[in-house]
C-alpha cells in the first residue's frame, strides 16, 4: 500500500501518470488531501468512480489515530497523542501564541542523541517517522479545530520528539508538502526546523536546492564547550567552535535569522557568567541570531531544576544590554505535562497496565 502523504508532488504526478491518468489529477488529488483534509477516497467526489476504485486498492490515506488529548488551562494549548500503525506512539503539541497557531511536530519516536535534560531520549531511538506521519500531525490538528481563520494553524515547528535531521529525507519530504502551492501552501518563512546541532546535515540542509528553504533553531544550550559536551553529547564531536563557525558562514535571506535556543538550568548554565560568555560567542554577528531563553521544566525523575525568575531576568538582561535580540519562552501548557514525551510515557504505562 502506497501512503499517499509520504509522496511529494512530483511523485504524485508520477504515480499519476504510471496509472495511465492525465497529470491534472494530481492536483485534484492533492487539493482532497491537503486542502479538504479528506479521510477517505469516496469524498474525492470529483474523481471518476473507477479512479476512486483503483486508489483504494493501492493505496492509503490516514496513518495517525487520536488516543488522546490535554488541554492546559493556563493557555489553551492542547497537547496531542497518536498511535501509529505499528503501535508506537508520537506527540504534537499545538501551541496557542498572541496572534497565531503554531505546532510543533515530532519527527522520530523516540531519540538517540541523549540529551542529559531531556525526556523523549530515556527510551533511544525506536524509529523514524515517515513522511504521511510527519505531515498527518499538521493535517489532523487542523481537521480537529475545523477551518475557520482563527484556527487556521500558520506556524510549523520541527521541535518535538526526535532529532528532525536525523530523519533527513522524510522531513525534507514533508517540508516540501507544507511548502508547496498545490499542497499545505504553508509559508516558508514560518516553518523552522530546530536541531541539536548536527554539522554535516545543517550544511547538507542549506546545499540542498530540493530543500525548501526555511527557517533554523539550534539548541545551544551552554556557553563553553565543556558544559555543551556534558549536557548535550553530541557536542563531543560537534564542537561548540566548529557549530559557531558553520552558523556563522551559512547563507540567510534577508532579514531572517538563526534562533539559538537556551535551556536554563539552575546551577548548570544560568549563571550571569555565562550570560557573559554567551554574549562572546554571538556578539561579532548578532544581527544573524536572536536568542530563545528556555527555562527548564522539571518532569519526575530528572536531575535538574528550574531556575528562579530572578536568574532568568538576569541572564536576559546581559543578552540585552549587548544588543542582543532575547526572547524568554515560559514553556505553554505547564499544567499539562511539563516535558516533551511525557504523555506518550504515561499512556504507555496505562495501556501496558
Ligand atoms: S532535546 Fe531533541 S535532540 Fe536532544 S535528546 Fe531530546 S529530542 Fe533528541
Amino acid at each position: 500500500m502506497i501512503n499517499l502523504k509520504n509522496l511529494n508532488f512530483k511523485e504524485l504526478e508520477n504515480f499519476v501518470v504510471e496509472n495511465g491518468w492525465p497529470k491534472f489529477r494530481a492536483k485534484q488529488i492533492a487539493k482532497w488531501l491537503y486542502n479538504k483534509k479528506v479521510e477517505s477516497f469516496d469524498q474525492m467526489t470529483d474523481l471518476s468512480k473507477e479512479i476512486r476504485q483503483t486508489l483504494k486498492e493501492k493505496c492509503e490515506i490516514n496513518s495517525l489515530k487520536l488516543l488522546t488529548y490535554q488541554q492546559s488551562k493556563i493557555d489553551g494549548s492542547i497537547k496531542f497523542l497518536w498511535q501509529l500503525k505499528d503501535g508506537n506512539t508520537i506527540e504534537t503539541v499545538l501551541i496557542n501564541e498572541k496572534n497565531h497557531k503554531t505546532l510543533c511536530v515530532s519527527t522520530q519516536v523516540g531519540c538517540a542523541v541523549g540529551c542529559k535534560f531531556c525526556y523523549t531520549t530515556k527510551d533511544g531511538l525506536i524509529r523514524n517517522l515517515e513522511t504521511a506521519e510527519i505531515v498527518d500531525q499538521y493535517i489532523n490538528v487542523q481537521r480537529f479545530l475545523g477551518d475557520e481563520e482563527e484556527n487556521r494553524i500558520s506556524n510549523i515547528v520541527y521541535m518535538g520528539m526526535g532529532e528532525p535531521l536525523a530523519n533527513y529525507d522524510n522531513v525534507k519530504k514533508s517540508v516540501q508538502i507544507f511548502t508547496h502551492p498545490d499542497m499545505c501552501k504553508l509559508s516558508h518563512r514560518k516553518i523552522t526546523i530546530s536541531s541539536s546541532g548536527i554539522l554535516h546535515q545543517i550544511k547538507r540542509m542549506f546545499e540542498d536546492k530540493d530543500f525548501p528553504q526555511v527557517k533554523l533553531a539550534v539548541s545551544l544550550n551552554a556557553s563553553h564547550q565543556s558544559q555543551r559536551s556534558y549536557l548535550m553529547p553530541i557536542s563531543q564531536t560537534n564542537t561548540l567552535e566548529d557549530l559557531m563557525d558553520l552558523l556563522r558562514k551559512l547563507p540567510l535571506k534577508p532579514g531572517w535569522r538563526i534562533t539559538l535556543e537556551y535551556v536554563l538550568i539552575k546551577n548548570v548554565n544560568d549563571t550571569v557568567e555565562d550570560a557573559k560568555r554567551l554574549v562572546n560567542l554571538i556578539k561579532k554577528d548578532k544581527h544573524r541570531f536572536k536568542v530563545n531563553l528556555i527555562p527548564f521544566n522539571p518532569y519526575p525523575g530528572s536531575d535538574f531544576e528550574r531556575p528562579e525568575e530572578s536568574r532568568v531576568l538576569a541572564f536576559e538582561k546581559v543578552l540585552w544590554d549587548n544588543n542582543i535580540a532575547t526572547f524568554i519562552r515560559w514553556s505553554k501548557g505547564r499544567d499539562i505535562d511539563a516535558a516533551c514525551g511525557q504523555l506518550r510515557k504515561k499512556e504507555m504505562l496505562f495501556l501496558n497496565a
